[in-house]
């Protein structure tokens, strides 16, 4: 792996917290972008070298929906950049973790996107994201 990608962090209002996230960083978020299949929209953040990713969930079966159900807002996800997300996902795999969806699926900014099940990670969620060129 890389480096870490971006931190993504689930929050009930995406625009109360966009502007909570402004202030906090003294810069606005640079993109916003829906995600369908997944039920939800995210906004990105740079903090110098350094991404966060606002997620709102769109609807009720929304894997953020549950989420902040069980467990309220906060930190969702932990994303690590790879240069071959299907060798990293079968190397991982070999390792023992728990891949939650094999096939890369298109993501949020521009990235194929894998998920590892946080039971095989020590509670937390990982991404494994590749650009797409
Ligand atoms: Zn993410």
């Amino acid at each position: 792996m890389n480096k870490i990608e971006h931190i993504g962090i689930a929050v009930k209002n995406i625009e109360t917290s966009n502007s909570l996230f402004a202030k906090l960083f003294g810069e606005s978020h640079y993109k916003t972008e829906a995600v369908e299949s997944e039920g939800v929209k995210t906004s990105f953040f740079k903090v110098g070298p350094n991404k966060i990713e606002l997620l709102e969930a769109t609807n009720p079966e929304s894997p953020i929906a549950k989420f902040i159900e069980k467990k309220g807002e906060g930190i969702h996800h932990i994303a690590f950049d790879v240069a071959d997300i299907e060798n990293e996902v079968k190397r991982l795999k070999e390792e023992g973790f728990v891949v939650l969806n094999e096939k890369p699926k298109k993501g949020a900014d521009n990235k194929l996107v894998v998920f590892l099940h946080p039971k095989s990670t020590n509670g937390v969620l990982i991404e494994l994201c590749q650009e797409i060129i």
